[in-house]
């Protein structure tokens, strides 16, 4: 079936690890313009750090839904931020959201606080929102998504959405070996979005594309021997990523779910291989979580 806008979420055309349910996904935006130095989507998209709106986007979603069965589950968005600094004018996001709230489970995955502006329309229908936050140091999260929202201003709005009832899930994603993986940088990121009304956490360690990783070492030269010797001695290549070693994963994501379970969150792994240590109670990116709304 040819979609125009609101696509199926297909990430196992190549054999991806990915444990999410079947759902659709729309960006209303191309690229993005927060600028992580780890971000993953640089790799396949043309300009990535030059976003822009992406054209009809509210003509063809009309289109597009005719076809899509009320109460899919639709993704805004898996390849770029919904809510980059041009939204706050644009609102084409809102105005997709309200397309969609009431007839679809929208589920909105952000790294800004903006997001907070449209929480009252989340909260008329389902709708799950997916907060990333990798670090509560400022001075970090400078350095490796130095447009982004501070960390603060997003458990902030961890917070607020929760008040408001809508369910909120925190992508501690990715964890990044070297620089954010210590006890104290993860426990940090788990207590404080627990006291702030999270209810799940997924994550995943840092996956290395060379686009990427060029960043990465340009900004962290000093951890370049470390990354490499990590990654492409160590580590074990899957669907064009590097990964860390899987025992380094298992370990590090163990950990982490020691923590989330010790808050009384349920946790999942994203693209991991270690199924086992996502909880059956709730779907891998959370979005069963409106059936308890
Ligand atoms: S917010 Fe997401 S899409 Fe935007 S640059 Fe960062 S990782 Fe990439």
């Amino acid at each position: 079936m040819y979609y125009r806008i609101v696509k199926p979420f297909d990430p196992w055309k190549n054999g991806s690890l990915c444990t999410c349910p079947f759902k659709y996904t729309v960006n209303p935006y191309t690229g993005c313009a927060h600028l992580c130095l780890y971000c993953y989507a640089s790799s396949y998209v043309r300009d990535f750090f030059n976003p822009r709106k992406k054209d009809r986007v509210l003509e063809y979603i009309v289109k597009d839904i005719r076809r899509i069965p009320r109460n899919s589950i639709i993704n805004i968005s898996s390849s770029s931020d919904p809510y980059i600094p041009q939204e706050r004018e644009l609102m084409l996001t809102r105005k997709v959201i309200e397309k969609l709230i009431g007839s679809y489970t929208v589920e909105i995955v952000t790294k800004s606080d903006l997001v907070t502006r449209d929480g009252d329309l989340l909260a008329k229908g389902k709708s799950v929102v997916s907060i990333t936050i990798t670090t509560l140091n400022e001075d970090l999260s400078k350095t490796i998504e130095p447009m982004a929202p501070s960390p603060l201003k997003r458990i902030k709005a961890v917070a607020e959405l929760s008040d408001k009832g809508v369910p909120v899930v925190v992508r501690l994603d990715p964890i990044i070996p070297f620089l954010t993986d210590d006890d104290k940088s993860l426990g940090d990121v788990i207590e404080a979005v627990a006291d702030a009304g999270a209810k799940h956490i997924v994550s995943s360690t840092y996956k290395v594309k060379w686009d990427n990783f060029n960043r990465m070492i340009s900004r962290f030269p000093n951890l370049s021997k470390n990354f490499r010797e990590l990654y492409f001695v160590l580590g074990e290549k899957i669907h064009g990523a590097y990964y860390a070693p899987r025992d380094y994963r298992e370990r590090i994501l163990s950990k982490v779910r020691g923590k989330v379970k010790g808050k009384g969150l349920t946790f999942s792994t994203c693209r991991e291989g270690l199924p086992h240590l996502n909880d059956r109670s709730v779907s891998c990116d959370g979005t069963s979580l409106v059936l308890v709304k």
